[in-house]
């Protein structure tokens, strides 16, 4: 099944590593964050770039031998949930959540989709107490720089319903 290019932009939720007002895809283990480890299996040497903060991102694929992504049998594109989790995980201190509309090519999954263009709408007021760095303002530092409201819980999935079609798992 290839993946079809949506009519109306899909929404759903999320997580980054943000530091310093910039937002990064990327993966927890063992409560650090590892950005865009992908990226830094085939270009070590490559800094991670974070997602801009004035434009749509377009996926890239970082498999050994590329295509446009997203791909089925690939885990490329900007992924998201359809739900969000009542508590909402936050496994290391760089780790928000948030929204991303998303559109283009888009894969479905069961929990979610991989969109092959995305940008981020809102993030989630939600902090991990232990977090001192940034004095305290790691979710208030990405949402000024992304331009983005921080939402409650119940008041960010509304903001993603008005964005955007937002499916259920
Ligand atoms: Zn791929």
């Amino acid at each position: 099944m290839s993946a079809e290019p949506v009519a109306v932009p899909l929404v759903g939720f999320r997580r980054w590593g943000a530091i310093r007002g910039a937002l990064y895809s990327g993966i927890f283990v063992a409560g650090r964050f590892v950005p865009n480890p992908a990226l830094g299996m085939i270009a070590p040497r490559v800094k991670p770039v974070p997602w801009p903060t004035s434009e749509d991102r377009v996926a890239k694929c970082f498999a050994l031998r590329g295509h446009d992504a997203p791909q089925r049998d690939c885990n490329c594109g900007f992924a998201a949930y359809y739900e969000l989790d009542a508590e909402p995980e936050l496994p290391a201190r760089e780790a928000v959540w948030g929204v991303i509309a998303a559109w283009g090519r888009v894969i479905e999954c069961e929990h979610g989709f991989r969109a092959q263009y995305a940008r981020p709408i809102a993030l989630l007021d939600l902090r991990n107490p232990a977090d001192y760095r940034e004095k305290g303002r790691r979710i208030d530092n990405a949402a000024e720089a992304y331009g983005i409201p921080l939402l409650e819980r119940a008041e960010l999935v509304a903001y993603a319903a008005w964005h955007g079609e937002l499916r259920t798992a």
